[in-house]
């Protein structure tokens, strides 16, 4: 079998993954990211709009790591209100609306049925009833839509399925819908539009602060490493920051697990809150299929191999089963799963659905800057703050008349991308399948290996039960498109079968 992986020869494809590695390592960078995540895309994206020189490097695929794996929702947090969270959720609800501004093709209004039991201590319906119009109010504003109070026959109504015994009624309100490896991909074109240098597949081994930063990375299909000077260095590496050489970072890693069905065998119009004790997890419909999620576990395991153990899914079922018991849903259902690991600020004790989801920027050392917990929906914000601290340094580190330099993010007002950029190749649902979309993306979008297109460009691994064959017809045409030798089709699909079973996602 062929050793050596695509992208590591003399294609066009490597040739320009070589280019962007020289140019960062032509002249001293203003800010070097690590980490190709959400957090890592909206730092670069900022960053390069105001006109900083920035380069990101990513060890394995952007969005490979929590930002493809989560529940894919843009929320303030309804389990941060009933905690009391109210900052929190404030802070979140008025990024969402940012996100449905700037980036509506990923940012749909998604309305959730919230059911309340008798006999549930936890969620009584009274209290629902403030909390939703609270939520409401939180938003700034106006939310994606308003919300309102079912009776029990509305409630049945509008999801028949649902368990009707014990069923006292329902609260129904609005958060938004995304596809978070998506918006991390959208974001780094955005990021790339504005002169910012991304490399995936490029790992960050070690640095030096001889101001500015001497940082040692590894492009890992060639094995080559490289030197890049950077003024300043944001450590966006999620779960993995704590590992990071400088890094200062104690965080707390809790799994979380979502299964795939089909939407016949769980039935929802609407996104279904299910609550098992002070836990929150959902039903969300995706097109022709049924997201169940998630789980909540402390993880201690490697990050490359963080998965949904049989227990997780039997959980999942469980409550699935709890919450609409005409269902009837078993592990033959599960068309898919995906597992993700949650960089959260370290917290000792207490259960991991307690633990905080704010967010910290803490420079360690002068010039280095962890950014670490928060979450997807205030990706933006943390990108924002990171990039005004940085910018503050550049400035009283430089010289009288470079004091005008950069300005105010912007980016809350423009939009990621123009619409014609997007169609077609960029959604919540998969794209339709074709060889035209998979050229985009290896062309387009830094796609190296087949699992990159399946899984991360477009969700195809997880909407298909067939998807292996699928993965057979996309590795016809990316062997094409990127003049594979004959030996690396088999080697991907080899490599394909063995990540999404054994590894990271099955
Ligand atoms: C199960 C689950 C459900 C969630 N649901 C939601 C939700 O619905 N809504 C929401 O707002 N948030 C949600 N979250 C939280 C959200 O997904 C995360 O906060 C967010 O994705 C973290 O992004 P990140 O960029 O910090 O980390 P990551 O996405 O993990 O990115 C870090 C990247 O750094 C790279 N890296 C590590 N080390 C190096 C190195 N040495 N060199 C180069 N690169 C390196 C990694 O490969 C990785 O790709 C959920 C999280 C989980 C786990």
């Amino acid at each position: 079998m062929n050793e050596a992986p695509p992208g590591s020869r003399g294609t066009p494809q490597a040739e320009a993954r070589a280019r962007v590695l020289a140019e960062m390592a032509r002249a001293p960078l203003d800010l070097l990211v690590i980490g190709g995540g959400i957090v890592g895309a909206g730092v670069a994206r900022d960053a390069a709009m105001r006109g900083l020189r920035v380069g990101l490097v990513e060890q394995h695929d952007f969005a490979y790591g929590t930002s493809s794996r989560s529940s894919r929702l843009l929320h303030g947090g309804m389990r941060y209100l009933a905690q009391g969270r109210l900052g929190l959720v404030h802070e979140a609800s008025t990024e969402k609306k940012i996100l449905h501004h700037i980036a509506p093709h990923l940012a749909e209004p998604l309305p959730f049925i919230f059911p309340a039991y008798q006999g549930n201590r936890e969620w009584v319906l009274w209290q629902l009833k403030i909390g939703v119009k609270l939520y409401d109010a939180l938003c700034g504003g106006r939310n994606l839509g308003r919300s309102t109070w079912l009776s029990r026959e509305d409630a049945l109504g509008k999801v028949p399925e649902l368990r009707a015994e014990g069923l006292k009624g329902a609260v129904r309100y609005y958060d938004g819908f995304t596809n978070d490896a998506r918006l991390t991909l959208d974001t780094l074109r955005s990021a790339a539009k504005q002169d910012a240098l991304l490399l995936n597949y490029c790992r960050f081994v070690d640095a030096a602060n001889r101001e500015p930063w001497y940082c040692e990375v590894r492009e890992e299909l060639t094995g080559r490493s490289q030197t890049v000077l950077a003024r300043a260095v944001a450590n966006a590496t999620g779960p993995w920051a704590d590992g990071l050489p400088h890094s200062r970072v104690k965080s707390r890693v809790t799994k979380g697990v979502h299964l795939v069905v089909e939407r016949t065998r769980v039935p929802v119009p609407e996104a279904v809150v299910m609550t098992e004790d002070k836990r929150i997890l959902f039903a969300i419909p995706w097109g022709e299929r049924t997201i169940l999620g998630t789980t909540d576990t402390d993880y201690h395991g490697a990050l490359e191999n963080v998965r949904a153990e049989p227990a997780d899914i039997r959980y999942l079922l469980e409550v699935a089963n709890r919450f609409f018991p005409r269902a009837v849903v078993t592990e033959a259902d599960v068309i898919s799963t995906w597992a993700g690991a949650r960089p959260l600020l370290a917290a000792p004790g207490g259960a991991p659905s307690d633990i905080s989801r704010a967010h910290e920027i803490r420079s360690a050392e002068p010039g280095w800057w962890d950014v670490t917990g928060g979450k997807l929906t205030i990706y933006r914000l943390m990108a924002e703050q990171t990039v005004d601290k940085v910018v503050r340094m550049l400035k009283s580190s430089s010289g009288p008349n470079e004091q005008g330099g950069p300005g105010a993010s912007r980016t809350a007002m423009e939009p990621l991308l123009p619409p014609v950029e997007t169609e077609g190749v960029s959604g919540i649902l998969p794209p339709a399948m074709n060889c035209a979309v998979v050229e985009h993306y290896v062309k387009q979008e830094w796609a190296v290996h087949l699992e990159d297109v399946m899984v991360r460009r477009t969700s195809w691994h997880h909407c298909f039960r067939d998807a292996a064959r699928r993965a057979e017809l996309v590795a016809t045409w990316m062997a094409q498109l990127l003049s594979w030798p004959a030996d690396t089709q088999a080697a991907e699909l080899e490599r394909y079968a063995r990540v999404t079973r054994a590894g990271t996602r099955n």
